[in-house]
């Protein structure tokens, strides 16, 4: 048995691709988005009846809400309901 010679080969001197370097670039908008969200989420939820207005409270002067300071109503379309919490394994 006579093996012909690899034409044209050089294993030692191959570019291998670097499959660590090739890390796919995602846009941060989605990041960017969901922590401003969650920032303005902090600044316009009620830590009492968590409910969420579209408005950011008083918080650092009042701590909630006016209807859970002084009773006074809130506009229903000025805030959104919270989520009804899902009690058990359901
Ligand atoms: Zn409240």
């Amino acid at each position: 048995m006579c093996h012909p010679p690899a034409p044209h080969l050089h294993p030692t001197r191959l570019p291998v691709p670097r499959v660590d370097l090739a890390k796919p670039v995602r846009p941060t908008t989605l990041a960017k988005e969901a922590a401003l969200d969650a920032a303005m989420a902090a600044r316009s939820a009620c830590p009492i009846c968590h409910r969420r207005f579209h408005h950011c409270l008083p918080l650092r002067t009042i701590g909630s809400c006016l209807e859970c300071l002084d009773g006074t109503p809130a506009d229903p379309a000025s805030y959104i309901a919270p989520l009804p919490r899902r009690t058990g394994t359901g």
